[in-house]
């Protein structure tokens, strides 16, 4: 299988196969899927085509004409083709063309280009189907994903060489799904569904192949995550059990509100998970403001009580430092022990960030390493190396999507034996993605806010289409900060001199962002609005009677962070921002968010936006101003934000809008990726049975040591993961 294209096909395609579509092995080629397939007797539709696409069609020939050209030296041959849908024209100078005849079917590929107003292609490849040619009188012919100088029957071609050397093939392949699992779900064993993928005799062929095919992709992935699970099972911890009289009853009883229902339960469960010697490995989501972080610091007392210390690892600067300011305020003099208020049985709180001055960040890493702050909060300036805890027993990661598998792994090696693991996200995650992603990990959710929220509600403001009603938002500002209330007006942009027209701010968000194919709501026509412009022109203008004030990410952590204490003081009205604001912030007074250039953001991002008002008792209200018309599918995307706020749905909505690859953080398109069938949105039922064989498969006996074959294909993963992972780094 990993045999070169160089040795099995001719030098000049295996060359032009490796630059233009990364095929570079035998399997590469062989997992090459067709697209789809075209159908004699159903066609490929060529009055869908749009200009510029690059497709197939197959079509039959209608008339052909040659002439020689007035302008130029040479002749100029006209063909039509129809498909009963439509009809197209094919140019071809100068006799440049396979010989085409009226009444044959071929199959043509090129761009779609506009010539006085007609469809055309311009000399595209052709491939005419003749009667002794048996590969295109097929009932289903595979159109592959082709590109410049590869076409989809290039590929045909090559992947028929490989296919009909059926004995080679037989032992080339090493199929990574055990026979028992095959025939307990009835799938076809791999070189079958090889054949039938590509070589299809009937759609009942095709489905078996992709029903097959998706399984190799979702046990795979599925043994690599039972295999995480198992490797972290048989490496004992360190049990923390609580403690009477400790810090976490004293937290308890400082807290100013009652626990709700799922908080208490998730906190029991997660109680008696710390106090076994096995190591939690726990995703803890929640929606937006439904209180998480009491319930990471009610497990974080449990470990400093049983002597250990607690890392509590964040996002962003802001975020940590909100973390580690509203810990302080909770633990009270109980988070000062050693200081002159406070109180010996406490413990303290260290802040580590990168961005502190080297004579603090010094003291705060003493604290980590003599053990005397029980608890750390930080940003990635956790995981560096030099910073070392005398006992690191637990680690929570806050809003988990912002980090990596690797970046986890890193903290947990931080421990002497591995910690227990809390990772915490207000995303949430649909099943498959928690099954997949975060498969190596166990869920608790939090479905439940505190009761007495106001509750947000939610308008987009289409300015393009209603240009006064972004007056109206501003004077539904002022009502609010009249009313006692604050603002966040947040910009996809800072609008400095160094983010020249596009520079993004606060965490990289691979993940929040819209789907390409989306981008450009409005960025066709002007840069994305900036915070520096949008908060001159409200002080300047509508909300010039209000104090208005400026939060991004490249101004001095010391201002940042001075900026946010006097916003959570309400000493600001209105703040502008990035989504520096994004994850986290808690000002329960804030009550309005303002997204300007609604559309440069994701729907995940959108949401958590959102969550950052109506955090208290005061009823929100977020505001989604677009330049995108509100039939367009950006403005669809708005509007679906804009009627729910289940996260859930909304979860679901964003998956639908983005490509598998990019939630599951794989190679870009094109490139080796591991899941090309399997879809999250529709594949459930068969990942969930996916992840029961494979961890049977992983924990019975020896392990995979008993399925060579689906060991080795764990392996190829965990290098083409590794590889992927210093790709982004
Ligand atoms: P998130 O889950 O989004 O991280 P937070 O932990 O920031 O939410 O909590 C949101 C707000 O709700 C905070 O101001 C917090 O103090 C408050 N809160 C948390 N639990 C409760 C509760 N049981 N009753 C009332 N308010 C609560
Ligand atoms: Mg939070």
């Amino acid at each position: 299988m990993d045999t070169p294209l160089t040795r099995v096909l001719g030098p000049k395609t295996a060359k032009v196969m490796a630059e233009q579509l990364a095929l570079h092995t035998v399997r590469d080629l062989l997992r090459h899927y067709p697209r789809r397939y075209a159908r004699r007797g159903e066609m490929t539709r060529l009055d869908g085509l749009e200009v510029g696409d690059r497709v197939t069609v197959l079509a039959q020939v209608k008339s052909v004409s040659t002439r020689r050209m007035q302008q130029r030296r040479g002749t100029l041959t006209e063909v039509t083709v129809g498909d009963g849908a439509g009809s197209m024209r094919l140019v071809f100078f100068n006799n440049r063309h396979a010989h085409l005849d009226v009444g044959e079917w071929g199959l043509f590929a090129g761009t779609v280009g506009l010539w006085r107003g007609d469809k055309q292609f311009s000399h595209p490849d052709c491939h005419i189907i003749t009667g002794d040619d048996d590969d295109w009188a097929r009932a289903l012919v595979p159109l592959y994903p082709a590109s410049k100088d590869v076409s989809s029957w290039v590929i045909q071609k090559s992947v028929k060489l490989l296919l009909d050397d059926a004995h080679s093939l037989e032992q080339l392949l090493e199929d990574p799904i055990p026979a028992t699992v095959r025939d307990r779900h009835g799938l076809v064993d791999l070189a079958t569904a090889l054949r039938q993928k590509h070589r299809p005799e009937n759609q009942e062929q095709v489905d078996s192949a992709d029903e097959r095919l998706k399984w190799d992709e979702a046990l795979v992935l599925q043994a690599t995550l039972a295999a995480r699970r198992r490797a972290a099972a048989l490496e004992p911890g360190i049990a923390r059990p609580g403690r009477p009289g400790g810090l976490l009853d004293a937290v308890d009883a400082a807290l100013p509100f009652a626990l709700t229902d799922g908080q208490r339960e998730v906190g029991e469960e997660l109680a008696a998970e710390l106090a076994r010697e096995q190591p939690m490995n726990r995703l803890l989501q929640g929606e937006v403001g439904s209180g998480k972080t009491v319930v990471a610091l009610r497990a974080m007392a449990q470990v400093v009580d049983a002597g250990g210390q607690a890392a509590l690892l964040a996002p962003t600067e802001v975020l940590a430092a909100q973390h580690a300011r509203s810990l302080a305020a909770i633990l009270g003099p109980l988070g000062r022990a050693g200081e002159l208020d406070g109180d010996p049985a406490g413990t303290r709180v260290a802040l580590l960030t990168g961005s502190q001055k080297a004579a603090v960040r010094r003291e705060a890493r003493a604290a980590v390493a003599d053990g005397s702050a029980g608890i750390v909060v930080g940003t990635h300036a956790l995981l560096q190396e030099g910073v070392e805890f005398a006992d690191l027993g637990l680690v929570v990661v806050d809003e988990q999507h912002r980090f990596g598998v690797e970046q986890r792994d890193a903290l947990r090696a931080k421990g002497t034996r591995p910690p227990h693991v809390l990772v915490m996200t207000a995303t949430p995650i649909p099943r498959t993605v928690a099954m997949t992603v975060y498969g190596d990990l166990e869920t608790s959710t939090l479905r439940q806010l505190p009761a007495g929220r106001g509750g947000v509600s939610s308008s987009v403001v289409p300015v393009g289409e209603k240009p006064a009603w972004l007056d109206r938002a501003w004077a539904r500002v002022r009502e609010e900060v009249a009313a006692g209330r604050q603002v966040y007006v947040v910009c996809p942009r800072i609008g400095d001199l160094e983010d020249g027209g596009k520079g993004d701010d606060g965490p990289d968000d691979a993940d929040g962002a819209p789907p390409p194919e989306e981008k450009g709501g409005t960025s066709d026509k002007r840069p994305p609005l900036a915070v520096l412009d949008v908060a001159e022109g409200l002080r300047n203008g509508p909300l010039s009677a209000l104090r208005v004030e400026v939060l991004h990410g490249r101004m001095p952590p010391e201002e940042k962070e001075a900026r946010m204490r006097a916003f959570a003081a309400a000493e600001v009205d209105v703040l502008v921002a990035t989504t520096v604001v994004e994850v986290g912030v808690d000002v329960p007074n804030a009550t309005v968010m303002v997204v300007m250039d609604a559309d440069r953001f994701g729907v995940s991002q959108l949401h958590q936006l959102r969550g950052r008002v109506a955090r208290g008792k005061h009823a929100g209200l977020c505001l989604l101003v677009t330049e995108a018309p509100s039939t367009s599918p950006t403005g669809q995307r708005l509007a679906a934000v804009a009627a729910t706020t289940d996260g859930f749905a909304l979860a679901r909505l964003d998956l639908e809008t983005r490509r598998e690859g990019d939630v599951l953080g794989a190679a870009q398109s094109g490139r080796r990726s591991n899941v090309k069938l399997l879809s999250l949105l529709d594949d459930e039922a068969l990942i969930a049975e996916a992840r029961v064989e494979a961890t049977t498969l992983v924990e019975q006996g020896r392990g995979l040591a008993d399925h060579p074959e689906l060991a080795a294909a764990v392996a190829a993963l965990a290098l083409d993961e590794r590889a992927t992972y210093l790709e982004k780094a």
